[in-house]
């Protein structure tokens, strides 16, 4: 089934790629959504599920074949993410981590020991965590206070990072830190590559009580005295003082990955009203015959469209980075667009369809209730609504605004 309004194949995705999310589909069906009630009740990490994705070849995804990976593209990815999502965001988002996330960083800017490490990682299993938010320094991540300070060839990382999704449950970490060489001189912002129960030094605080996406660990994330080698530098070809943009502009990836999470969900939750609406009878008929609810499906319908829409072709879009040189993520300002449109349609879209089910719905043995706590994150975590539009901003504007994250305004 195509999860457009008309027409079989509407974005014209070739035989593989249809042939790609049949398979998600039936996966999601089949083994992720009976569980995905329960990983949200014990908030436990779904191992099972990471394993059966990881046996699906849903893991690791975009690395290349000369890295021992399938290759595929970010709309291949993309497919499969929205398919979990369906049925279970924490699934959803551990495949875009998984595929889309820090790997892609690792993958543009890392040397080939490093890419050949991170692709080991996420081919067998691990969702990097990414490590750049502090309390102090959220929205404005350039704040950052975690540093790194040079000792002969080896750099020691001090400080704190928070909200950091599978904190404890990743192996491989890219962590972002201010560096200052021997003599205290500041550098800029780099990144730094480290491995749980492997990198002394690297340790968990609390975990974060959260409203959804329960299944997956939200944690602080310690570094005391932590040493790395310089084979653990990430290091973009522009140097530290460009590193934190180079390296955030590869997030552009998750970007759209994350918007992908909130068009999953919304999509499955919208298939849910609509067959509720048709089965379910009021004064004498099935509530889908009211006009009133028939035009709130209509709104569902075509905001869904339009999301679907943004996040597909932000993931077939590649930017022309800064110096005219062809960058191999995403454009920045349209995975802004898709981000800020698929999350709050997402989030219009699930909260209706819950309205859809009445009372059945505000219940917790409803599905709904699950998606409604998931779909709300997705204007906050990995850039906020509200500075997303700073991006497209930027760039309709031509110029860099103070206000920005990160990225580059071309
Ligand atoms: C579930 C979840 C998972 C996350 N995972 C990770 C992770 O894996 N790694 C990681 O590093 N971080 C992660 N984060 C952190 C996330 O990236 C930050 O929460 C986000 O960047 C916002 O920072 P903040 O929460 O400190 O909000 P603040 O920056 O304090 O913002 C508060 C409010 O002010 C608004 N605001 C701030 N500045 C401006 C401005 N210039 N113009 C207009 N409005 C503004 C914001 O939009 C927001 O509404 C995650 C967050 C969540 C919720």
């Amino acid at each position: 089934m195509s999860d457009a309004v008309s027409g079989t194949n509407p974005w014209a995705l070739t035989p593989a790629q249809l042939d790609l999310q049949a398979r998600a589909r039936a996966l999601a069906e089949d083994v992720i959504a009976p569980r995905a009630a329960e990983v949200d009740a014990t908030e436990e990490y779904p191992w099972d599920n990471v394993a059966a994705l990881n046996e699906a070849g849903f893991t690791g995804m975009t690395v290349p074949a000369e890295l021992g990976g399938p290759g595929h593209s970010f709309l291949d990815a993309v497919l499969v993410v929205e398919q979990m999502a369906k049925v279970c965001g924490v699934t959803g988002r551990i495949a875009v981590e998984a595929n889309m996330g820090a790997i892609s960083a690792v993958l543009a800017y890392g040397t080939d020991e490093q890419r050949r490490l991170a692709s080991d990682y996420v081919l067998s299993g691990d969702k990097p965590a990414i490590c750049i938010t502090e309390p102090d320094a959220g929205s404005s991540a350039s704040m950052m206070t975690t540093r790194a300070d040079r000792r002969g060839d080896r750099y020691v990382v001090n400080g704190k990072k928070h909200w950091i999704t599978g904190g404890g449950v990743s192996k491989l970490h890219l962590i972002f830190a201010r560096v200052f060489d021997q003599d205290g001189s500041e550098l800029g912002i780099g990144g730094f590559l480290a491995i749980r129960d492997e990198t002394p030094g690297l340790s968990y605080g609390r975990r974060e009580p959260t409203m959804g996406l329960r299944g997956i660990p939200e944690m602080e994330v310690l570094f005391d005295d932590m040493e790395v080698g310089p084979d653990m530098v990430v290091m973009p070809p522009s140097g530290w003082r460009r590193g934190f943009a180079d390296l955030m502009n590869a997030y552009n990836s998750q970007r759209v990955g994350a918007g992908t999470v909130a068009l999953g969900l919304a999509t499955g939750a919208y298939e849910l009203a609509l067959e509720f609406s048709k089965k379910r009878e009021q004064f004498g008929r099935p509530i889908a015959e009211f006009q009133g609810l028939q035009w709130m499906l209509a709104d569902m319908s075509t905001k869904l469209e339009a999301a679907r829409s943004l996040t597909y072709r932000a993931a077939c879009s590649r930017g022309t980075g800064p110096d005219g040189v062809a960058s191999p993520f995403p454009d920045p300002a349209l995975a802004a667009q898709a981000k800020i449109f698929t999350a709050e349609a997402s989030i219009e879209v699930v909260s209706n369809a819950l309205q859809t089910f009445g009372a059945a719905g505000y219940s917790r043995r409803n599905p709904l209730e699950r998606m409604y706590r998931d779909v709300r994150m997705f204007t906050i975590g990995g850039g906020t609504a509200q500075i997303l539009r700073t991006v497209v901003a930027s760039r309709i504007l031509g110029q860099k605004l103070p206000q920005t994250r990160d990225g580059y305004v071309r």
